[in-house]
């Protein structure tokens, strides 16, 4: 099978399909007619999972006794310019500085409690992992996981030489309970390495000082689901069918696209994949006080 024919599908994409069939258009599909990229959003709250995402990234590959042995607030500022400014969507640096100061306590918290990042961690040999979901229907799973922290097998427990899935939460909000992240990172787990997953768990790192544990799903089930909403997006792919289901009343899913479309939001810079990316460069910082 030709990897480069089939839909690659991801949480984010089957999220945003979920969501709306033309949200899931405008994020994946349509190109600016002017320059033919497909465009991008980036977000302050994007800008700081990404940051935090990235530093925890880089201590995976270390031996456990190096993880900490650089600050990992140094290792934020290191990666921080990456997102600085209108690049992570910043409209001025007292929103940015508000960001910054709670991805720097989402990594105190972590340094003052490493727990599963101080045990060994299993790491995937693959850029982005991915399997074939259906070869009979050209469908590809891919995703980066957080993080898979490795359970030895120890004598008298059954955790033996498996694999606890982590996933790491910088947003102020809980995952729906709803959410297809669990199956999803779920079957790439299980699919793309070799040891049994035997738990799963998300850590808040704004609140929460260990991972909260999971039920893993039914991974038939999951599958079986993954693939109907694969199945959905292929056939609204083929039949260029991406309705508003609301009307083109313009909800929270595409309203930052259309903004885009109507020429409202700022062009920032390239991101991934050569799409170009825009802020809607909204402040969310609330001054304390005003003098008039
Ligand atoms: S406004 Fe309509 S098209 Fe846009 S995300 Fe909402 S439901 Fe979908």
């Amino acid at each position: 099978m030709d990897k480069y024919s089939a839909l690659w599908l991801s949480h984010s994409s089957i999220n945003i399909f979920k969501h709306c069939p033309r949200a899931y258009y405008l994020s994946t599909i349509y190109r600016d007619p002017r320059s033919n990229h497909k465009i991008s959003l980036i977000t302050p709250s994007m800008a700081l999972g990404s940051a935090v995402h990235e530093v925890l990234e880089s201590l995976s590959i270390l031996p456990t006794d190096q993880r900490f042995s650089l600050s990992l607030i140094e290792r934020l500022h290191k990666v921080w310019g990456k997102v600085s400014g209108q690049l992570g969507g910043f409209s001025d640096s007292a929103t940015e500085d508000q960001y910054k100061n709670r991805g720097e306590d989402m990594l105190r918290r972590i340094m003052a409690h490493p727990g599963p990042l101080a045990q060994k961690a299993v790491k995937i040999q693959m850029d982005l992992p991915q399997y074939w979901l259906s070869q009979e229907d050209n469908l590809i799973l891919c995703g980066k996981l957080d993080w898979l922290e490795y359970l030895p097998a120890q004598a008298g427990l059954e955790s033996d030489d498996a694999i606890h899935i982590l996933d790491f939460k910088t947003g102020v909000g809980e995952e729906s309970v709803d959410s297809l992240q669990l199956p999803i990172y779920y079957l790439l787990a299980h699919n793309c390495q070799t040891r049994p997953v035997k738990k799963a768990s998300y850590w808040y790192l704004g609140r929460d000082d260990m991972p909260t544990e999971k039920k893993l799903p039914d991974r038939g089930k999951s599958r079986e689901l993954i693939l109907k909403i694969g199945k959905e997006i292929k056939l609204a792919r083929s039949l260029d069918r991406f309705k508003c289901p609301e009307g083109d009343s313009s909800c929270k899913y595409c309203l930052p696209y259309e903004k885009i479309l109507r020429g409202e939001a700022t062009y920032v810079g390239t991101g991934d994949y050569g799409a170009d990316l825009y802020t809607t460069n909204e402040s969310v910082h609330s001054p304390v006080s005003k003098i008039l």
